[in-house]
């Protein structure tokens, strides 16, 4: 056996490998490295350098404060003992120790362990070590990096390396399986039950054309929800249910259990799907609602009662011992479509006619739901990953705003005022101020009856614009709001249309800057609401 390697050398490591900025050099060093440990040694170190005590798949997790680690430095004082040198080994179990220690006194017990191990180390190991500890280990190793030093150390293709990774879930596990044991070992490895898999990730579509141009073998549309997406694992008794997140979330859905145990005809599967909390009428309630029973755990059975959940599945990653991720989207749906009841898959239509697409949007968005997935139907399942083989389709917002001028327009639109300068209005100074300019959304009939409304509200000509006295009111629907440094008013809205006139607000109805300036941030705020999980 070799010998226990100091943790000295692994912080060391650390710094060299931070010095550089060169991927290459990284690579040979991390390479270098995992070559001179033990084998027990490899998955520590390698999860080290991540920055990661416990492999992403493991549920145990440090929960240490800056504070704790500042308080415990402080209290050193002389106390070094030289002695004996911290291994790896010694490290890790420490690292087990802090990870195990819960309850009311866990803040003194876990810096007592701090201090113990602190008092053994030297300043660059102490340095490493509370970095790691606090999740800040920047040492410019991303997985990347770490994947090809792996495949480096062992001589492992660098895809067959990157393939196990994605996998298993457990970059230390797989670095030592190719270290001691190389490829066939790595090529044995499959999606393993009970270990969370990262999900299938969209990619933002504006319109139904754009997915349809792009998806050359057909597309599927499924309901997209407005919800908390889930992985259920289930093997005969044992059920497991993941979020996106690959947090734990089973005992805070027992319904899901219960569902997962008794209607799906399988015995052994990982198949995923989206929940939604419902409200009245079986209506969607708010995300943050559910993301409540989600961290709710003891208050569970009372959640339960107060907020439904509906589960809508739409993909099966395994089922019955079968890895079903390398085959197609139409493959896995089927499959899916076999072990679970009809009414508990998304809703979807499998179309290349945008009309069809639109009208299967407003359903979705009449039932409550977000808008619409796109899915290719010859796309395999990338785990983790976000292309164009997905989709979202998000439904377009809407704001009422105010017509300013129109530019004159050309090929068919010639003698028509035909591109509209929107404009909301300022509360402060009244103004109305311009967020964008469309043409899309008008029938020729009405082209016609806008251009001789804008012509009798003219206040000045320009080159090809006529400006206009603010008075006709249109609702536009756009995708999102954006900063805009092209605009007085700061912000442009992206892909706007015009979705009806108005003819019952006045502009002093329309919607104003300040709103705007609301629902920007509100875009912000959807997406930490979904980072909260
Ligand atoms: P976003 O969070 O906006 O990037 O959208 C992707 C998320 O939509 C996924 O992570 C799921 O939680 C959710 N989602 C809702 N409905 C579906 C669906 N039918 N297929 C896949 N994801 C869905």
């Amino acid at each position: 056996m070799t010998e226990a390697t100091p943790f000295l050398e692994l912080a060391q490591l650390c710094r060299r490998v931070q010095a550089t900025t060169k991927r290459n050099e990284k690579i040979a060093l991390i390479s270098t490295f995992l070559k001179s440990v033990s084998s027990e040694e490899v998955p520590l170190a390698t999860l080290f350098l991540a920055g990661k005590a416990f492999p992403e798949s493991d549920p145990r997790v440090l929960e240490i404060s800056y504070a704790t680690v500042s308080d415990a430095s402080k209290n050193l004082g002389q106390k070094r003992l030289a002695e004996h040198p911290l291994t790896i080994g010694d490290v890790y179990n420490t690292l087990e120790r802090i990870a195990k220690t819960s309850g009311s006194k866990s803040r003194d017990r876990k810096m007592s362990l701090l201090q113990t191990i602190l008092t053994q180390a030297s300043p660059v190991e102490a340095e490493f070590l509370t970095r790691m500890m606090l999740g800040e280990m920047r040492i410019g190793v991303v997985e990347g990096v770490l994947l090809d030093a792996i495949a480096e150390a062992s001589g492992v293709p660098r895809d067959l390396v990157r393939r196990a990774n994605m996998l298993h879930g457990d970059i230390g596990d797989v670095a030592s399986l190719a270290m001691s044991r190389g490829a066939t070992a790595l090529e044995r490895i499959s999606l393993r039950l009970f270990v969370p898999v990262k999900p299938m990730l969209a990619e933002m579509a504006d319109d139904a054309e754009q997915v349809l141009a792009e998806h050359k073998d057909g597309t599927a549309f499924e309901y997209k929800f407005d919800g908390a997406r889930i992985q259920i694992h289930r093997k005969d008794d044992k059920v497991r249910i993941f979020s996106r997140r690959l947090t734990d979330v089973t005992d805070s859905i027992p319904e899901i259990i219960d569902f997962a145990k008794t209607q799906v005809k399988a015995s052994e599967f990982l198949i995923e799907g989206e929940v939604v909390a419902t409200g009245e009428a079986g209506k969607p309630v708010p995300f943050q609602d559910l993301m409540r029973r989600f961290r709710r755990v003891h208050e569970v059975e009372d959640m339960a009662g107060k907020i439904p959940l509906k589960l809508y599945l739409f993909d099966a990653l395994q089922v019955d011992g079968k890895t079903m991720i390398d085959q197609p989207y139409t493959e896995r749906w089927k499959i899916l479509s076999q072990i679970v009841p009809e009414d508990r898959l998304a809703p979807r239509i499998i179309t290349s006619d945008v009309e069809k697409v639109e009208s299967f949007m407003q359903s979705a968005l009449k039932e409550g739901h977000e808008g619409l997935m796109a899915k290719s139907l010859s796309s395999n399942y990338s785990i983790g990953a976000r292309g164009k083989k997905w989709f979202k389709i998000k439904p377009a917002d809407r704001l009422d705003v105010v017509i300013v001028a129109a530019d004159w327009g050309s090929g068919r639109r010639v003698g028509w005022l035909s591109n509209y300068h929107l404009a909301v209005r300022d509360e402060d100074s009244g103004e109305f101020l311009v967020v964008g300019k469309t043409f899309k959304g008008l029938t020729d009939a009405e082209f016609e009856t806008i251009t001789k409304r804008l012509q009798e509200l003219k206040t000045r000509d320009g080159r090809y614009t006529v400006y206009v006295k603010p008075a006709i009111v249109a609702e536009v629907a756009y995708n999102e709001v954006q900063k805009s440094p092209r605009y007085k008013s700061g912000f442009a809205l992206r892909f706007a249309r015009i979705s009806r006139f108005r003819d019952d607000k006045k502009p002093d109805d329309a919607d104003t800057l300040q709103r705007l300036q609301q629902l920007y941030d509100k875009q912000f705020e959807n997406k930490a609401r979904v980072d909260m999980e």
